[in-house]
């Protein structure tokens, strides 16, 4: 079996005390599984949280960096802290970040750069809006945010996720039969074949077993079940080989 990852990205969930109770429960109860990878991707100040009580064995990064590196940037998060901090990876384009908080094609891009200078393994979000799914655009779509993010990048520290935008938060993830094609088809539109892609959208433990199944997905990408610790590992475990 291939490596697979599990990540989960926490949003603006959690206080101190819930997070360094997940993170004791997740100690005491996490089981690795050889080539399953888990991490998390909990909101910037619960870094130093996440730096004192991560169960070894587990990685974690932040869910946005400046693309600035340091300097009269007021209210943003140095990528160099989080990576003293212990930061493995980072998520950059979620399409939350990119509607809500209107981030550019270039801004992402710059993060993605500054991010991999740093060390850090990108988590590059990709996915299509509902209009432009029903409009026949997905695929037009996402070989545009493909160039646009990866053009240039160290392709050995990226991973790419997945998440149509219609399938977050909303409980209702992509069908099989879709997913199918669509990850047939980004197989062969990324620069390299090899990069891992992740699957985001309404992920559950009652659909992660059928679709991990899935020729071409390689892990997922979890919002809403990553928050209750039973859950996050209920899907670990369907992971397994
Ligand atoms: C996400 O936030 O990236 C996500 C996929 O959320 P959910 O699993 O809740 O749909």
């Amino acid at each position: 079996m291939s490596k697979r990852y599990c990540f989960g990205n926490w949003k603006l969930n959690k206080s101190v005390a819930q997070s360094q109770k997940f993170l004791k429960d997740l100690k005491e109860q996490f089981q690795a599984q050889e080539n399953v990878e888990l991490a998390l991707f909990p909101s910037a100040p619960l870094s130093f949280v996440f730096k004192q009580g991560l169960a070894s064995g587990v990685c974690w990064g932040p869910q946005n960096i400046s693309y600035q590196k340091e300097g009269a940037y007021t209210g943003e998060s140095s990528v160099e802290v989080f990576k003293e901090l212990g930061a493995s990876y980072v998520l950059v384009g979620h399409s939350e970040r990119r509607s809500l908080f209107k981030e550019t094609a270039e801004e992402l891009h710059q993060k993605i750069k500054l991010a991999q200078q740093t060390g850090l393994t990108v988590v590059y979000c990709i996915g299509e809006t509902l209009e432009q799914k029903e409009a026949g655009q997905t695929l037009e779509v996402l070989e545009r945010q493909i160039q646009e993010g990866l053009r240039g990048a160290d392709l050995s520290r990226v991973i790419l996720a997945y998440e149509p935008v219609w399938a977050i938060g909303t409980g209702k993830s992509a069908e099989a039969k879709d997913l199918e094609i669509i990850f047939k088809e980004l197989k062969d539109r990324v620069p390299d074949a090899s990069l891992p892609i992740l699957y985001g959208g309404s992920v559950k433990e009652q659909n992660s077993k059928e679709l991990i199944e899935i020729p071409g997905i390689d892990g997922f990408l979890i919002g809403g079940a990553s928050l209750k610790l039973e859950s996050l590992l209920a899907i670990y475990k369907t992971m397994g080989a």
